[in-house]
């Protein structure tokens, strides 16, 4: 049953790698491929296990799914806005942004988090053949 547990976490921990900040369906439909005797719920688990002892990411964006990222390090991420990939932004350390420590309502801030928009690779190319066809 262990062993069982253990090979199940080593499969979920490659959809991870592999896919590229995936949502926790899309792991399922990797691991599902592979291991179709692995469940939904067990998927959906261990994704929540990985969150919760900081073995992977939870990536709430605006407008998506969690997603779940295998690189623990402190980072940014950008967010194509027409077909919702997600990639890594390496940021410094502290981001160059000044704390407002007054006007905010009383509250202790602790963090914060940036999101950048845009287009991917291939969103971008298709956008500008668009543009290229004569009206
Ligand atoms: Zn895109
Ligand atoms: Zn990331």
């Amino acid at each position: 049953m262990r062993e069982r547990q253990t090979r199940q976490k080593r499969i979920i921990y490659e959809a991870l790698t592999a896919l590229d900040h995936p949502t926790a369906t899309e792991v399922y439909g990797y691991v599902h491929e592979r291991y179709p005797s692995v469940s939904r719920a067990t998927v959906f688990r261990v994704l929540g296990g990985f969150a919760d002892t900081g073995k992977a990411l939870e990536v709430r964006m605006a407008g998506t799914d969690v997603r779940y990222d295998y690189n623990v390090r402190k980072h940014c991420h950008v967010h194509c806005r027409v077909c919702g990939r997600v990639a890594d932004v390496p940021m410094p350390e502290n981001l160059p942004i000044a704390a407002p420590f007054e006007n905010a309502d009383g509250f202790r801030i602790e963090d914060c988090s940036v999101e950048f928009f845009g287009l991917c690779p291939d969103c971008a190319r298709k956008s500008e053949q668009v543009s290229r066809i004569p009206s």
